[in-house]
């Protein structure tokens, strides 16, 4: 077994007690599966981050450590999110494994696309982004989302791999450049086309959740979604800009007729327009203010280099 990499799958867990007892040990088949073809050390483990769930999801991770030393955990002090929990799980790994793949703990990834990134790797790649072949399992208006979301990530400049999620092998030279990456805000998908080094992309199935229900609700996807543009492009800003351009250039004809009339002896005459006018303009300075409010915002919550997560106990 020497030479071959020690694999951590890192999957975070929020109220998954309906889940966790049945994808769990399809975890492990996996990792054993790939431990016997020689793909993976045997010290290779399944790293559960409880991200501060209020049910019984915790004692089902220790009950499965005692069952099973390939299966670790870490917890969280208290729910922050699923990239915060990502993050948590990163960083625990990065020490102690080769290669680390995140993965959900649903069962909606698909477990087999892990066998064809660990190969990737030996091929050479340090990142491999696992990547939805079909979005047929999702509603219409999750696929219209999602994909007009990817295509506004990059019109606006930011380097996104598309229809790719959450789930990605990253090497341990990777995750340490990556340790180095200190933002708050975090949209992890959209940083490690950052950290660079050789990567590639792997197709999956998406399936439907095992059990249980998506913790990520219309209002959640949006801030993410608005958390990612935010984070990887500052492009909305230059669009305001030349949006006052163009505004004060309108008005700057507008002033020009009117003058032009007046000078004619036609004053022109009517409230409405003038209010329409008013009602455009301030529309425009109150959306524009919300935008720059947003990376104010961002800078406010960046400068208080708050943790990103906080570990309150772990097995073993
Ligand atoms: N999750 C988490 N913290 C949260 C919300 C979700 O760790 O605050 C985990 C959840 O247990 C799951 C993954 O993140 O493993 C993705 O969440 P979910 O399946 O609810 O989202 P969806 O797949 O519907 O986008
Ligand atoms: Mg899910």
């Amino acid at each position: 077994m020497e030479g071959t990499p020690r694999l951590f799958i890192v999957v975070p867990c929020y109220n998954e007690e309906q889940v966790l007892p049945e994808t769990a040990p399809r975890f492990l088949d996996k990792i054993n599966e790939m431990i016997d073809r020689g793909a993976i050390n045997s010290d290779s483990r399944i790293l559960f981050v409880d991200d501060g769930s209020s049910d019984s999801t915790w004692n089902i991770i220790m009950a499965l450590n005692r069952q099973d030393p390939h299966f670790q955990g870490i917890r969280q002090s208290r729910n922050r999110g699923h990239q915060n929990a990502v993050l948590a799980g990163l960083m625990e790994a990065k020490d102690k494994a080769d290669i680390v793949i995140s993965i959900d703990c649903d069962g909606q990834d698909d477990f087999n696309a892990m066998d064809a990134m660990v190969d990737k790797y030996h091929e050479g790649y340090d990142v491999v982004y696992g990547v939805r072949s079909s979005r047929e399992t999702d509603t219409f208006f999750k696929r219209f989302t999602a994909q007009s979301f990817y295509k506004l990530l990059a019109a606006l400049g930011a380097d996104t791999v598309y229809n790719h999620a959450d789930y990605r092998l990253t090497s341990k030279r990777v995750l340490e450049a990556f340790a180095d990456f200190h933002e708050v805000n975090l949209f992890l998908r959209g940083l490690f086309p950052l950290v660079g080094f050789p990567s590639t992309t792997v197709e999956y199935e998406r399936h439907e959740r095992i059990a249980g229900h998506s913790h990520y609700p219309l209002r959640k996807m949006l801030a993410l979604a608005f958390n990612g543009i935010t984070s990887l492009s500052i492009k909305p800003i230059r669009i305001i800009t030349a949006l006052g351009a163009i505004v004060s250039l309108i008005s700057f004809i507008g002033v020009i007729w009117v003058i032009t009339k007046a000078a004619m002896g036609d004053t022109v005459s009517g409230w409405a327009s003038t209010a329409c006018i008013l009602c455009f303009v301030s529309g425009v300075q109150l959306l524009s203010l919300g935008v720059i409010g947003e990376y104010i915002g961002k800078i406010y919550l960046e400068t208080k280099h708050r943790p990103r997560y906080i570990i309150s106990d772990r097995t073993e």
